[in-house]
């Protein structure tokens, strides 16, 4: 009977393989769910290897993508260093670009942020050269064993998150778009964590610092799995839902998926959104529940108080972790 239940059948050799091709296939999904590259890898190029921009970015090839823009790394002729160049075609409404690039201005030389060089204008599209940065935690996460990030790690690169969050912030500028694969480490230190993609950023400050009445009837914003329940609802949207945002980035990456990764429909997303939350969001981190519940607590008009954030992220982190210690994907 042994010898039968060990025996491997040609049939179960196939199924086998229909079962590796399924997971390969949702994994494909899980990817182009999240947004990034998939989509503009397969749209025409907008700048080609050898191509100078400025008289002396030379572009060395695609990148990533997300919804509208390409990514390419180029290389700097006068300084002799990497750099990425963001382009967005003609067509597409440059007042993102322009938000985008208005951010990094005021967010320059600030941690996490990418730097912005310089900005033009190609045949194509509207580019920003910034910056280059490393992977980004989706795909990271992804590569590691157990398709989780340790608690060992995890915290220690959310709270670098969430310290440029609350520059952003200050600074006036909501990201409205958080999520794993727009956090990235550093293109040399890989212990450094950088907050990309300002192209859905809104001013939520007004010039006294005072936060703008809400509208009605807004556009969605961000991305389906990680928005906000005010998001899926159309209701403008405060530092409060950057937050929420930040707190399922953060489930995410720990325990290798949210309640409702491979639910398909807005609404089913949304059921699932009201039935997790606090401690039942944070069963397999536990310690993040007090997190989720001042996050819980805010509104629109609250202004979080960050310092209180970062210390309940450090509250996670185990107590016999040195500062010095290595990051997952630096082991693996
Ligand atoms: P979009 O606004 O179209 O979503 P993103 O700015 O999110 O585009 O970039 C898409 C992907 O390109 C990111 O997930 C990241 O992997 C890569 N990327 C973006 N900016 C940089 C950068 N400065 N350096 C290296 N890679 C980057």
């Amino acid at each position: 009977k042994e010898k039968e239940g060990k025996k491997v059948t040609s049939k179960d050799k196939e199924k086998e393989k229909e079962k590796e091709k399924e997971k390969e296939k949702e994994k494909e999904k899980d990817r182009k769910r999240d947004g990034a590259v998939a989509g503009a890898m397969g749209k025409q190029r907008m700048l080609h290897p050898g191509n100078v921009l400025m008289e002396r970015y030379e572009v060395q090839g695609l990148i990533g993508g997300g919804g509208f823009a390409q990514i390419y790394l180029a290389v700097d002729n006068t300084s002799k260093q990497n750099c990425a160049i963001k382009i967005e075609p003609t067509s597409s409404d440059i007042r993102r670009m322009k938000l985008e690039s208005a951010v990094l201005l005021v967010l320059r030389g600030k941690t996490g942020v990418p730097e912005i060089k310089a900005m033009g204008k190609a045949p194509l599209g509207h580019y920003i050269v910034m910056q280059l940065v490393g992977r980004n935690l989706s795909d990271l996460r992804r590569q590691l064993p157990n398709k989780k990030i340790s608690s060992r790690t995890l915290y220690r690169a959310m709270l670098q998150v969430a310290r440029t969050l609350s520059l952003a912030h200050g600074a006036g500028f909501l990201h409205r778009d958080l999520k794993p694969s727009n956090c990235c480490v550093g293109f040399v230190d890989v212990t450094r964590i950088y907050l990309i993609d300002f192209g859905l950023t809104r001013q939520y400050l007004d010039k006294g610092d005072m936060v703008r009445k809400p509208r009605v009837g807004v556009g969605m914003r961000g991305t389906l799995r990680y928005m906000s329940l005010d998001a899926h609802a159309r209701k403008d949207l405060g530092a409060n839902n950057d937050l929420v945002a930040f707190l399922y980035t953060t489930i995410e990456l720990g325990d290798g998926s949210l309640p409702w990764t491979r639910t398909r429909s807005a609404d089913d997303i949304i059921k699932l959104k009201q039935a997790y939350v606090n401690e039942k969001l944070c069963a397999k981190q536990p310690k993040l529940t007090k997190l989720a519940e001042y996050i819980e607590s805010l509104n629109y008009y609250s202004i979080p108080d960050y310092d209180k954030i970062f210390s309940l992220l450090e509250e996670c982190n185990p107590t016999d972790l040195r500062e010095d210690e290595c990051y997952d994907w630096q082991k693996h």
